[in-house]
């Protein structure tokens, strides 16, 4: 796969509102959007930081994949995403032939109206991979 840069990283949090203002007034960034994703239970906060982004990830639900990780892990970065230039369906496709473990079998819709993808954190090292593509 070709991959040009890193997309953005996913930082798990219990509430947005309580967590921007780091991000705001210490670091200096700008949240320019918040949007909620209902199929994966988040609200996801984006900040730009250069080429890059910050994804601020809260739950929704108990039941959100956020929610546990919250849980047992506590707040912190949950995934990085990989920007994909030749598509995430290729990407997904190599994956398969090279029998790496995704937990998305096809592109789905993420924030921001990314195609995304994520691999199984037991095939990449323990980090929560993301693909993306726009
Ligand atoms: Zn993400």
């Amino acid at each position: 796969m070709k991959i040009s840069k890193i997309e953005h990283l996913g930082i798990a949090v219990e509430s947005i509102e309580k967590a921007l203002p780091y991000y705001e007034q210490v670091l200096g960034f700008e949240c320019y959007n918040i949007e909620t994703v209902e199929d994966q239970k988040v609200r996801t906060a984006f900040l730009r930081v250069g080429e890059t982004k910050i994804e601020l990830l809260e739950p929704t639900s108990p039941e959100s994949t956020i929610a546990k990780f919250l849980e047992t892990r506590g707040q912190g970065i949950h995934h990085i995403a990989y920007k994909v230039e030749d598509g995430v369906a290729n990407a997904l496709a190599e994956c398969e032939q090279k029998e790496v473990r995704t937990i998305d079998k096809a592109p789905r819709n993420g924030a921001e109206g990314l195609h995304i993808a994520f691999l199984h954190p037991k095939a990449t090292q323990g980090v929560l991979t993301e693909l993306c593509e726009e």
